[in-house]
């Protein structure tokens, strides 16, 4: 069988458990080789009160070191302005080939979003979606979106070989974790522990970042 990698793009400001226990679950029920996160390049004035895009790198480095097949892929921010996601899908399908299985991982609320995304009819023509629950996130789907999940949803995930074109919803552990409401706590000078890895709370700590 040919290689099965995810891919888990994100602003990741901070990185979280909802994204890292996502990434596990979805790495062992689609028995992927990898699971890449891709921090994105966001535009500079959305940039305030978070973190830098060095930071947020940085945290994401610090999780993926706890292990598992996790891989942090900075190619979104080594570039000189903010990517589309389908951009990155095909600089990474350039690199790996056309056999390689891709599955893009994103959150329901990310999923509703997709018909804002530029050329996001694209996307299925380089990756299969992967459709995470987020518990925190009541949004209805979009009609457009409706159709598509009648024509190329997978429900057994175990069955999903293609290398792109397939949506695959799965019921993950739901955890009702944002980055915005561990931001929204460190800024009222609460503790977000135990929401996010230790090595994440630290680098925040010693970097004073999302301070009241
Ligand atoms: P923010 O609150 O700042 O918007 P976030 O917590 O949603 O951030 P992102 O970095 O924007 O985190 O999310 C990256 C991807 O991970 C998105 O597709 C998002 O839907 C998904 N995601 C984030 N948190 C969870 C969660 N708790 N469960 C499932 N998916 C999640």
């Amino acid at each position: 069988m040919s290689r099965r990698i995810g891919l888990l793009g994100g602003t990741f400001d901070p990185i979280h458990f909802g994204h890292l226990r996502s990434a596990l679950e979805v790495g062992e029920l689609l028995g992927l080789d990898e699971v890449r996160l891709v921090p994105s390049a966001r535009p500079p004035h959305r940039s305030l009160p978070g973190a830098s895009a060095r930071q947020r790198l940085n945290m994401v480095r610090l999780a993926a070191e706890a292990g598992g097949n996790l891989v942090v892929d900075d190619r979104e921010l080594l570039r000189d302005r903010p990517s589309y996601t389908v951009e990155t899908l095909e600089s990474l399908r350039a690199e790996i080939g056309d056999d390689v299985a891709l599955f893009m991982i994103m959150g329901w609320d990310a999923f509703c979003g997709l018909p804002s995304w530029h050329r996001w009819e694209s996307l299925l023509d380089l990756a299969s979606l992967v459709v995470l629950q987020r518990p925190d996130y009541d949004l209805e789907v979009p009609e457009v979106l409706k159709d598509l999940l009648a024509a190329r949803s997978v429900t057994d995930p175990g069955q999903s070989y293609a290398s792109h074109g397939e949506i695959v919803c799965l019921a993950q552990t739901p955890l009702a974790i944002s980055a915005t409401h561990i931001r929204a706590l460190l800024g009222e000078g609460r503790s977000p522990r135990f929401l996010l890895p230790d090595a994440v709370l630290n680098y925040i700590e010693i970097n004073g970042l999302y301070q009241p």
